[in-house]
């Protein structure tokens, strides 16, 4: 029998893959393959971070096919071009795939798949990432959702696949390896080294999600809904950049929270579990507008935002206190440090400083979002264009412009006794917890004993909260205004 070639992608696991179990069930060997395709991911290529954690999730697929008797093949370039020169390699006759999501991943596995099937390939892609393909969802009227509660509400009525069973204790082999890129050969890893937060912090690859995840069902799940808005606190999951290349599909981690709760359906037991389960809604809701709506990771969804009134930053200065973590507002520095050193950021905090970039500096949001997708190890299209354009007012179910975080007070309700403070902003560690959050209000004679000059061990606010307040509804009520009277 022909071998069948495995084009794996976002899918980098062995477990629940249908692209896997299709080949698997043809019968002949496999060829497990990943091309690394920096021009045909165009323009949304893996960023640094993401490309580290690319780097130990194909180690660790590697070492598991390695156990099953096969290995993974990695090769760089056109996937098209690689894909047929592994097929004239390999007599290979299928290539299964499982599908994503992006536009020019779209446009780009459409005429792959075009060009295989004219070469009397069979090309076959199937669903691993979604719980509910985006395609298939439409409101009454047809038209897709773009408001989160509806959509859940709609997706919740549908049935949700198992797990497929696509693990094999043995991978048939081909009968020759075809060439294949050495570790050190693809170029992932950082040339100089600012990688060693995310290396004390992370382990890539589908083990180590799933010891996560059970990590988290055993010791968070239940208190989810009250500890995930926590910053300082490990009540969320941590699984984003898992989700997002694949080590865990979503309909495990749903089996796995579902389990919890009374059977597979969606009756969890806990508050905790039917929260978590929604912010995986969150996950599809982001997929479904981006399939819908492919222009957004450039342009607001709410056209009328297109002209709004973003400042002018000399020297890109204020850009730059902000991605180093040294706006003078602590949760903001606080969590523009932690996405630094870990390559993840909580939650609330990526809202807080999202928010700060988009309102009290009035920024473009594109600008925010180019800097999360070089940094963050999650870096996902979908989820970083819709928590931009939420935090912006400008995209689905978003956050009203008018509504402006303060930074103050969201510190001092997320943050209470200032501990996640103090963990990524230490020059502030002394500063009583009365003052953590706004220092500049601390008498002096509380800054000396701490330890803190500001000006010095740590910047004046970059801008007054309450002109910058004023600013940003000025600028909102102008976009108004000429939406009204174009
Ligand atoms: C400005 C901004 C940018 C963001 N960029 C990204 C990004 O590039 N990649 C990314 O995966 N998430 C992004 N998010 C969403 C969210 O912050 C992260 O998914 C979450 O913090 C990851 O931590 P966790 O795995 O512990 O999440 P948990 O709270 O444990 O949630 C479980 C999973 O649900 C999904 N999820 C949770 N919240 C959201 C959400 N608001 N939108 C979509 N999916 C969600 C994620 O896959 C997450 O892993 C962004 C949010 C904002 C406000």
């Amino acid at each position: 029998m022909s071998p069948a070639i495995v084009w794996f992608r976002h899918d980098l696991r062995l477990r629940d893959n249908p692209a896997l179990k299709a080949a698997l069930e043809r019968g002949g060997p496999v060829v497990p393959v990943c091309v690394l395709d920096d021009v045909g991911e165009r323009p949304w290529a893996g960023g640094a971070a993401s490309k580290w954690w690319l780097h130990g999730s194909l180690e660790a697929l590697d070492t598991s096919l390695r156990e099953r008797g096969s290995r993974l093949v990695v090769r760089r370039g056109d996937s098209l071009v690689e894909l047929m020169a592994l097929i004239s390699e390999t007599g290979a006759r299928a290539v299964y795939w499982n599908h994503r999501c992006e536009p020019s991943v779209v446009a780009r596995d459409g005429r792959i798949q075009g060009e295989l099937a004219r070469a009397g390939i069979e090309a076959k892609n199937s669903n691993g990432a979604y719980l509910f393909e985006p395609n298939r969802i439409a409101n009454r009227e047809g038209r897709p959702f773009r408001m989160f509660t509806p959509f859940w509400r709609h997706c919740l009525e549908l049935p949700i696949d198992r797990p497929v069973k696509s693990d094999a204790r043995h991978i048939p082999a081909p009968r020759r390896w075809p060439a294949s890129l050495d570790a050190d050969q693809r170029g992932l890893l950082p040339r100089i080294s600012w990688d060693g937060g995310l290396k004390e912090t992370w382990v890539p690859g589908e083990k180590g999600a799933g010891r996560r995840l059970k990590r988290f069902v055993t010791n968070a799940l239940e208190a989810y809904d009250r500890r995930r808005d926590l910053p300082a606190e490990d009540g969320s999951s941590q699984l984003s950049a898992s989700l997002h290349f694949g080590e865990l599909g979503p309909r495990q981690v749903w089996a796995a929270v579902a389990a919890v709760g009374r059977d597979m359906g969606v009756c969890p037991a806990s508050e905790g579990a039917r929260v978590f389960l929604s912010e995986l809604g969150w996950r599809e809701f982001a997929q479904h507008l981006l399939f819908h709506f492919p222009f957004t990771p450039q342009a607001p969804l709410r056209s009328e935002f297109a002209g709004f009134d973003w400042a002018k930053d000399p020297g890109d200065a204020q850009f730059t206190a902000w991605t180093l973590g040294l706006t003078g507002y602590p949760i903001v520095d606080a969590g523009m440090r932690q996405l630094w050193r870990l390559g993840w950021m909580h939650n609330r905090v990526r809202m807080i400083v999202a928010s700060f970039l988009v309102k009290h500096l009035r920024l473009p949001w594109q600008k925010g979002a180019a800097w999360f997708w070089d940094t963050l190890v999650d870096a996902g299209l979908a989820n970083n264009t819709l928590g931009w354009q939420w935090s912006a007012g400008c995209g689905a179910d978003a956050a009203p412009y008018f509504r402006i975080f303060a930074p103050v007070v969201q510190g001092e309700r997320f943050d209470p006794e200032g501990a996640y403070v103090r963990r990524w902003v230490p020059e502030l560690n002394r500063v009583p917890a009365t003052f953590i959050h706004h220092p500049w209000d601390a008498p002096p004679n509380v800054l000396a004993s701490a330890g803190v000059r500001l000006g010095e061990d740590y910047p004046r606010p970059v801008v007054d909260h309450a002109a910058a307040r004023v600013a940003a509804l000025a600028a909102f009520k102008k976009l108004r205004m000429e939406a009204n009277h174009p």
